[in-house]
């Protein structure tokens, strides 16, 4: 088989799938669930990746999503700090915005395999192998975009598969009585919730929290009327809302440990190469990014342009300029989330000092490509 193989089907994946194959690659993309599916993300997408999205017909111009141009914090009791957004951004659902993107892939000739999950990778003699739950397909190039936890990082023997993660996220489709142009996030107790319009008029209500909060109040429910209503801002959204799924997504160990963007020769995009903390709002604007950098290196490379260690050097260099400090912030900005304290020393930092918020906002967000 000479198609580059992709494994996972997310954002990274995707939009990879999409531009490679206007390129003129052939692909074939590999994810274990099938579309359209909902996904545990706050479906906040920086507007960085505007210019790049609609230059290769990949905006989803067509679901008409909200622009979103101000941010408010508020503290885990409630006090709160209004800030413009000087980027911005918009809102679209991963169910919409996915299978939007997996039918211009079709249209595009990708090739697909669905339900169909990728249980190892190896290489060897300058070729993959690829095995999933129905065939072995081999390959000169892997693109993993396998997300932020997958049973292939154990069997790669990825060093942060062997620490559990503590964190979980759980999301909902709601309707509510929100400005359309603002983000809020709230903290609470070990946790933030994030507030933002999407397509329809419907708003994301999605929350990181500490697997311990859950523990110790045996379910979400229980949890979310004695953790999160503690903010007032949460309790009124939780109780004047109309809630649109029967039950939220969910999803465990969400882990922030650094990982490599290549690995064992297969290249890294998205969260499988490393993820930013969600109160960033940044991660799917780097999904994005990765997925234009490594496909067009990928292009160089099949196109007889790179050897493959070159291929394999220019990447984790482009990778690590662009996005090693961003996930590196990331990390310190959330220890002033999710506690009493250090929640309220954020909002007033950002309510007194115009730079000190411009910087926090600066240091997450990138710029447009
Ligand atoms: C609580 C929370 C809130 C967030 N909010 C935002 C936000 O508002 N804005 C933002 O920009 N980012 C946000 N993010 C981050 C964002 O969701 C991710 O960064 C983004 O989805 C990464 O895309 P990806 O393509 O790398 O991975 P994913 O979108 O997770 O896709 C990975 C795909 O790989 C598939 N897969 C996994 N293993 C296999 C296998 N073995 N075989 C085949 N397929 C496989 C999966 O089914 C999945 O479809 C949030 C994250 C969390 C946890």
């Amino acid at each position: 088989m000479n198609s580059v193989i992709i494994v996972g089907g997310g954002l990274a994946g995707l939009v990879s799938a999409n531009y490679l194959a206007e390129m003129g690659v052939s692909v074939t993309l590999i994810e274990k669930k099938s579309y359209p599916f909902h996904r545990v993300c706050g479906e906040y997408i920086s507007n960085e990746t505007i210019p790049f999205l609609k230059s290769r017909g990949l905006y989803p111009e067509e679901f008409d999503p909200p622009g979103i141009n101000r941010f408010q914090l508020t503290s885990v009791n409630g006090r709160a700090a209004l800030l413009p957004l000087d980027l911005g951004g918009f809102g679209i659902s991963r169910y919409t915005l996915d299978h939007f993107l997996y039918e211009k892939a079709k249209n595009r000739g990708v090739t697909f395999l669905l339900n169909t999950e990728v249980e190892s990778i190896t290489f060897n003699a300058d070729q993959f192998l690829v095995k999933t739950n129905e065939s072995s397909l081999s390959t000169p190039l892997v693109i993993g975009s396998f997300g932020k936890r997958s049973k292939l990082d154990v069997s790669m023997k990825r060093p942060f598969m062997q620490k559990r993660s503590p964190y979980a996220g759980v999301k909902y489709h709601i309707r509510t009585d929100h400005p359309a142009d603002l983000i809020s996030l709230h903290n609470f107790k070990d946790g933030y919730c994030g507030l933002s319009r999407i397509e329809d008029g419907k708003y994301t209500l999605c929350y990181l929290t500490h697997r311990n909060n859950l523990k110790m109040h045996g379910n979400i429910k229980a949890m979310e009327e004695a953790v999160l209503f503690k903010n007032p801002f949460l309790k009124s959204v939780f109780q004047n809302s109309e809630f649109l799924y029967e039950r939220p997504e969910v999803i465990n160990e969400i882990s922030f440990a650094t990982k490599t963007p290549i690995e064992n020769h297969v290249l890294m995009a998205g969260d499988a190469a490393g993820m930013i903390t969600p109160l960033c709002g940044n991660g799917m604007a780097l999904a994005i990014h990765a997925a234009k950098i490594v496909s067009e290196l990928v292009k160089e490379y099949m196109d007889g342009n790179l050897t493959r260690e070159q291929l394999e050097i220019n990447y984790s260099k482009k990778w690590t300029s662009l996005f090693a400090n961003r996930l590196w912030a990331g990390r310190q900005i959330q220890r002033l989330f999710g506690d009493d304290w250090t929640s309220n020393l954020a909002v007033n930092l950002m309510r007194t000092s115009k730079p000190i918020a411009e910087l926090i906002i600066r240091k997450t967000h990138g710029v447009s490509f």
